[in-house]
């Protein structure tokens, strides 16, 4: 008699709940950029809980009360879209989120929100397979990346204060084993040129350092402060205009040495597809935890590389935010490649935050890392984004 054989099929896995943490705690000091003081960290910790026991852990970009605000838009409008789902189907929960609330922004927080989704769903997809992320998503291209320490941040004292301890602090990052720094810019066209030579000074000649104007001039300001750093022979210009100032930064790629570098506060393919349009961008710097999460950034780095402009992502955030885009660079391919191809750097930024350095069980321990191996960071081994986020931590710094 012939034997009968059954393959029983598991059901598959099901999102079961959506919990959105924000986490939040006054520095020791207020520091600036060009368009605001600040004084609080947070961090917005998107959590998925499946049927099976798996737990993933996303991120969304947004400081102070934008993070509150994607709060409710994660719980309370994705979170019953999708609530159900196989969280496998990662593409199609993306889609599903992204056509719903297309009528209700394209851009912005909505699809911040979606971000720190997408994430968990990634890491639910590398535990339940037992493997990190850079493998899922093409390979582990490379063991470790090298780090650049961003600082050097505004404060309320004068330009001759910021002057003094922009160059100390320069070289202070260079020291702790960086292998290149960031500073911001935004006192004004004469007083920025004298922070940037600061800057060089407090390095010296063999080392990089980049300009981050987080959009503060317009198009002609920018030239000038520019051009100054083409003497100073700054790497890259950041965010010199408004980011809807696509002519601005046409404008100024085609008339300055320094690389042009943006792209942090664009969103999604189509958004990516029409800032690349511009060639506006020596350097595209796409934010993971804004632009749609991994699903949409592999779209968006394809996009770049079909154009040839290198990716070099924004990093801002919690650790999960850090080993998200440690799983990313680790797979990033080199463009355009050869014997000595340019590495991907990660950004790392050197001030006060707990939500990066305390947040896990095992912390990355970036600062230690860097200082010990000559600038670079370990990618982790461990499967999905790699990290343990500790829930008394958690509970410790959430706020409602
Ligand atoms: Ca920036």
């Amino acid at each position: 008699m012939a034997a009968l054989f059954f393959v029983r099929r598991k059901p598959a896995m099901k999102i079961e709940q959506i919990i959105s943490h924000v986490l939040q705690y006054d520095m020791p000091e207020e520091l600036g950029y060009s368009q605001q003081y600040y004084a609080m960290r947070t961090a917005h910790l998107v959590e998925v809980r499946t049927d099976e026991g798996i737990t993933g852990w996303g991120e969304c970009f947004g400081p102070g009360n934008v993070a509150r605000a994607n709060k409710h838009i994660v719980e309370n409008v994705i979170a019953p879209m999708i609530v159900g789902s196989d969280p496998m189907n990662r593409s199609g929960i993306w889609h599903q989120v992204y056509n719903l609330l297309r009528d209700h922004g394209q851009k912005g927080m909505s699809i911040q929100a979606l971000s720190g989704v997408d994430i968990a769903l990634w890491d639910i997809m590398g535990k339940a397979t037992g493997l990190p992320i850079c493998k899922l998503v093409g390979g582990k291209l490379r063991n470790q990346v090298p780090v650049y320490g961003y600082g050097m941040m505004l404060k309320r004292e004068s330009a001759d204060e910021h002057v003094a301890r922009f160059k100390d602090e320069a070289a202070a990052i260079r020291d702790a084993g960086f292998v290149a720094t960031k500073m911001k810019v935004g006192l004004g066209v004469r007083d920025d040129i004298k922070l940037a030579a600061a800057v060089r000074e407090g390095i010296g000649d063999d080392y990089r350092f980049m300009v981050d104007a987080n959009h503060c001039y317009t198009a002609d300001d920018a030239l000038e402060v520019g051009l100054a750093l083409d003497d100073l022979d700054a790497y890259w210009f950041e965010e010199p205009v408004a980011p809807e100032d696509r002519d601005g930064y046409k404008f100024l790629r085609k008339r300055l040495k320094t690389r042009i570098a943006g792209g942090e506060a664009e969103f999604t393919r189509w958004g990516w597809r029409d800032l690349l349009d511009t060639e506006g961008l020596s350097i595209a710097q796409p934010e993971v935890c804004a632009l749609g999460g991994i699903s949409e950034y592999l779209k968006v780095a394809a996009l770049c590389h079909a154009r040839f402009v290198p990716v070099i992502n924004h990093v801002w955030g919690s650790a999960i935010a850090v080993a998200t885009n440690l799983q990313l660079l680790a797979a990033l391919e080199p463009l355009p490649g050869g014997l000595f191809p340019v590495e991907p750097m990660l950004e790392f930024d050197t001030t006060d935050n707990k939500f990066r350095d305390e947040l896990l069980k095992e912390p990355l321990s970036i600062q230690k890392q860097v200082g010990t191996t000559g600038g670079f960071v370990k990618i982790p081994d461990g499967a999905g984004l790699g990290i343990d986020p500790d829930p008394d931590f958690i509970a410790h710094y959430e706020v409602t």
